[in-house]
């Protein structure tokens, strides 16, 4: 059962409207069910979640890991959950004690004080410090009521409702993500991570599940972060050679595949 019957839905505030995505090129929606084949087969779909977290905890997890390595973040996620008992705990908190509490990850004297103002902001709009009724939402309400908090991007919405509990079919794009999907040519070299949620979302079926989209996220995060590095891509030994732009201009020979 939903926190809130649908006719009493927290309303998100009138500024935030999010725009729909131009419609994507048969051409880019073909390739990016071929880049999401070849990947599957690489990297073994269904890919299992990582994470078990209700919706709030896990945009809690989301702020945290901005930047930063997943150890890190996950370490600082931990270290808030034993030092106090529950969210409206941490709410409460000093910054500063939140912000020693989360060293180690990146920019924590920003993130110290974004996680008690989203904290906030969510008690304030809901009246209550849960994101459960989220569920009733469509994504695309869902991820706009979300992104009306000062704080909450594209990324983090999508990480809220696709990780959590929830298990919403929104697509977050992470930095590997996002270099895959640029070198690729699935989207162009100057478009930053934000929008590019909308524009790779659009590329990929509207009636695709849940973990399918999950999935995709995934394979091409794995992707960059095993094959498609940052400073030397790794294009011999690439799925996507033959179909990759960037890697065909390399003058690449395919070689032993991962
Ligand atoms: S061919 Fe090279 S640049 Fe293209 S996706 Fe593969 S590793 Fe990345």
């Amino acid at each position: 059962m939903p926190l809130f019957p649908d006719t009493a839905l927290p309303a998100a505030p009138r500024r935030q409207r999010r725009q729909a995505p131009a419609a994507a090129s048969e051409t880019l929606k073909d390739k990016a069910l071929e880049i999401h084949r070849r990947l599957c087969g690489v990297y073994d779909c269904p890919i299992p979640y990582f994470h078990s977290l209700d919706p709030l905890s896990e945009l809690i997890s989301s702020l945290l890991s901005h930047r930063t390595r997943n150890a890190e973040s996950g370490r600082a996620f931990k270290a808030l959950r034993t030092r106090w008992p529950d969210w409206a705990a941490v709410e409460k908190a000093g910054v500063a004690e939140i912000e020693e509490t989360i060293r180690g990850v990146t920019w924590p004297e920003l993130k110290a004080p974004r996680i008690k103002a989203v904290l906030s902001a969510v008690r304030e709009r809901v009246g209550t410090l849960s994101l459960d009724f989220l569920q009733a939402m469509s994504v695309d309400e869902a991820r706009g009521w979300l992104e009306a908090i000062p704080g909450i991007g594209p990324k983090t919405s999508a990480a809220a409702l696709s990780f959590s509990t929830l298990r919403m079919p929104a697509l977050p794009v992470d930095s590997h993500h996002h270099r895959v999907a640029q070198r690729t040519g699935l989207i162009g070299p100057k478009l930053d991570v934000g929008p590019s949620h909308a524009v790779l979302r659009a590329q990929l079926p509207d009636n695709w599940s849940a973990q399918t989209l999950y999935d995709n996220h995934e394979v091409l995060m794995m992707h960059g972060q095993r094959v498609c590095f940052h400073r030397s891509p790794a294009c011999g030994r690439c799925v996507l050679l033959d179909i990759c732009p960037t890697g065909q201009a390399r003058g690449v020979t395919a070689t032993e595949r991962p």
